[in-house]
């Protein structure tokens, strides 16, 4: 069987229930089957589903954005920073092993200043709710590329 390339719609709420993001009444997202361009977990789930169906998806987060690290805490001297004083949730990217990470601020005290590598989402469970907007066979350029092409999306090759 081909790949597929499936559009959907979301909306993620964390463990209390709140609202961390959603695609109702906007673009949906669409990926290319085993490409890696969306976590695991969802992946597993969504292509089970058949056009137009929906359902609830728990992710643990071991499927998500993995575990919380606490190596990932560091703190730095305030004067690293060189565009000026930061402040508590600034998030930075910067390039480490030749990777680019985001960091943010997590607690200013005096001149040390705590920074945060986990991804925003690590450790947290993820609670779903997906729609299918759209399936259908990948083409040949992205399978090549690995990943999917979309009407109206930016190109990026
Ligand atoms: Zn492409």
């Amino acid at each position: 069987m081909s790949k597929q390339v499936i559009t959907f719609h979301y909306e993620l709420k964390d463990e209390s229930g709140k609202i961390m993001d959603s695609s109702k009444g906007g673009t949906p997202l669409s990926f290319l089957e085993g490409s890696d361009q969306i976590i695991p977990g969802l992946e597993e789930a969504l292509i089970l589903l058949k056009k137009g169906e929906a359902k609830d998806v728990r992710v643990p987060y071991e499927d998500a954005y993995g575990p919380y690290d606490q190596k990932l805490v560091a703190q730095v001297a305030l004067n690293q920073f060189p565009a000026g004083a930061p402040k508590v949730g600034d998030v930075f990217q910067i390039e480490k092993d030749g990777m680019h990470r985001l960091i943010t601020v997590i607690e200013i005290n005096g001149d040390n200043v705590t920074i945060d590598g986990n991804h925003p989402m690590a450790g947290k469970n993820l609670n779903f709710w997906v729609q299918i907007v759209e399936r259908r066979d990948a083409t040949s350029d992205e399978i090549d590329h690995g990943h999917a092409h979309v009407a109206g999306g930016h190109h990026h090759h």
